[in-house]
């Protein structure tokens, strides 16, 4: 028996269509489907304005570019995330600091986040961008993370990664009603797929145009964007310093067919995430919280083994030897080599870690069946008997 994954693509017929319909045209890569994908995300997600990149990753690093983020400059974020969130700071030449997790949602704790921004307030040691991570899917307070960037004067970037099809109270992450800006990204894990890709959403017109001159070289044919006259058709300039984040029309295509079944994966993600909840009801484990108005996008089913040291590595174990292949989201960004040489420790922020240490993500992905889900109940029952 092939092992279950803990989160895999869905790939149609109408997706392999679609790809196959731009190999045969005659763009590979800027081509008309990616103002096709970056109108419909736009319209998903009820922001004005969409780019697609390369991949998530270089969608944060142009938000952060685009606002502005330099050397001098501070960021935060939350430790329980993917490395890149607080990896693109520093490739903007920014210092990076986290805010520890709530321990019941596991998002960035808003408490945390006043208290953090009363202190550096007072030391004149403002970050300029905060950005929040919606963990599993689950949206972050964003209202309440807004309200906070308007008194103490930070822009707000949301790592939506793992939220296209989430909602607050109706309205949809990436709207960006709380934030300047939104990153997606469509790594086929993720809720949709363009194998590599990402977006940045915003509802900030000039921001949107920054981001997509630095996706491309910083060049632009524009000849009112130039600085003196364009020399003829043939004339392009750079204006600035960017980079090749460019997404194809093969890719933006398989985004554009995905799209169609953006609602089905996400309403196919709720039943999951229900029925996990019922199947695991009575285990001495903790099952990720619920919140009034505030609908996940199920990126991610994560449970919380609390029984002592040990115990979550031998569940992760007796799973893979039942061919479950769970995984564990996330190891704390702080606790890396790599920031414990910026000066980080294992202790600077406690409910990530303990978190971290109990963590376990189980399959959770569209074509999940339920006689899949229910092996993988049952053998988490024997496991925890
Ligand atoms: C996947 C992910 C990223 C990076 O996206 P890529 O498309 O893989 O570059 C960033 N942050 C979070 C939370 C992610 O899950």
């Amino acid at each position: 028996m092939t092992p279950l994954p803990y989160a895999r693509q869905s790939i149609s017929q109408a997706d392999i269509d679609a790809v196959v319909e731009v190999l045969r045209s005659d763009w590979l890569t800027q081509g008309p489907a990616i103002g096709r994908f970056e109108r419909a995300l736009a319209t998903v997600c009820d922001a004005p304005h969409a780019s697609a990149v390369c991949n998530g990753t270089a969608g944060l690093h142009l938000a952060y570019r685009g606002l502005g983020l330099g050397p001098g400059d501070r960021l935060w974020t939350s430790p329980n995330t993917f490395v890149a969130t607080a990896n693109c700071a520093l490739m903007c030449g920014a210092e990076v600091d986290f805010v520890d997790i709530d321990p019941q949602t596991w998002n960035m704790s808003v408490a945390a986040l006043e208290a953090k921004l009363d202190v550096a307030a007072r030391d004149g040691q403002l970050p300029k961008i905060v950005v929040p991570v919606h963990f599993a899917g689950a949206p972050c307070d964003m209202p309440a993370i807004h309200a906070l960037s308007r008194r103490y004067g930070f822009s707000v970037v949301e790592d939506a990664a793992h939220a296209l099809g989430a909602r607050i109270d109706g309205v949809p992450v990436g709207s960006c009603h709380w934030s300047q800006a939104a990153m997606l990204s469509f790594h086929p894990v993720k809720i949709i797929t363009t194998a590599e890709g990402g977006a940045v959403l915003t509802r900030d017109a000039d921001l949107d145009a920054r981001v997509r001159l630095l996706r491309s070289h910083g060049v632009t044919r524009d000849a009112t964007a130039m600085e003196g006259p364009a020399e003829g058709p043939w004339y392009y300039q750079q204006t600035e310093l960017g980079y090749n984040y460019r997404i194809t029309d093969l890719q933006a295509a398989l985004g554009l067919s995905q799209l169609d079944r953006l609602d089905a994966f996400v309403a196919r993600r709720r039943a999951l995430a229900d029925r996990y909840d019922r199947l695991l009801e009575g285990l001495p484990i903790v099952r990720p919280a619920r919140r009034p108005g505030r609908e996940s996008a199920w990126h991610l089913y994560v449970i919380r083994v609390p029984a002592g040291p040990g115990a979550r590595a031998r569940l992760v174990d007796g799973m893979h030897g039942a061919g479950i292949r769970v995984n564990v989201h996330y190891i704390p960004v702080h606790t890396q080599p790599h920031y414990r040489r910026l000066g980080f420790a294992p202790g600077d922020f406690p409910h990530a870690e303990r978190y971290y240490a109990e963590a376990v993500s189980l399959p959770m992905y569209a074509s999940l069946t339920d006689a899949d889900q229910s092996r993988v109940a049952e053998t988490l029952r024997r496991l925890l008997a």
